[in-house]
């Protein structure tokens, strides 16, 4: 939070908050409004349990504009408030099935050799084996989905 040489809070200056370590603006009035909308989209398609950032290509046809910047830091905003959370799902390098669904990254198996139970096949663990999906919980897509009903 900024403050004013006589300490107060300058209402002017945004509110910050981190993504892996990095300081961002919260996203404005503006941001929230057309990104909520797409938010209660993707509940309303059923997509809350599951759903990986690219899921605005559903709604945004590539070269629309769509600024997909702002939009994952919509997406990290929420999850910062515990209204989405971030999975990282381990996938197979070889049919790119998912095996297991980690909280994070997890470094000690970066480079250890594992057997995909879908298709049989080793292969070797990377950073970027792990893909980050986010999902809403019931609770707060219910919310999210009764302010749809109400404001519109
Ligand atoms: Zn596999």
């Amino acid at each position: 939070m900024a403050l004013t040489s006589n300490g107060k809070i300058d209402p002017s200056a945004k509110q910050m908050f981190k993504i892996n370590g990095t300081l961002v603006p919260v996203p404005g009035d503006a941001d929230q409004k057309e990104y909520g909308d797409l938010i209660r989209r993707v509940i309303d398609d059923n997509y809350a349990k599951r759903f990986h950032w690219k899921v605005y290509r559903y709604y945004h046809k590539e070269g629309s504009g769509f600024d997909t910047r702002r939009w994952v830091i919509y997406l990290e905003w929420l999850a910062s408030k515990g209204i989405v959370t971030r999975h990282y799902e381990l996938c197979c390098g070889a049919c790119d099935e998912s095996i297991a669904v980690h909280d994070d990254i997890d470094p000690s198996l970066i480079g250890t050799e594992m057997e995909c139970n879908h298709c049989g096949e080793s292969f070797e663990i990377e950073k970027n084996s792990w893909i980050l999906f986010y999902s809403i919980t019931p609770q707060h897509a219910a919310e999210i989905t009764a302010q749809m009903k109400t404001t519109t």
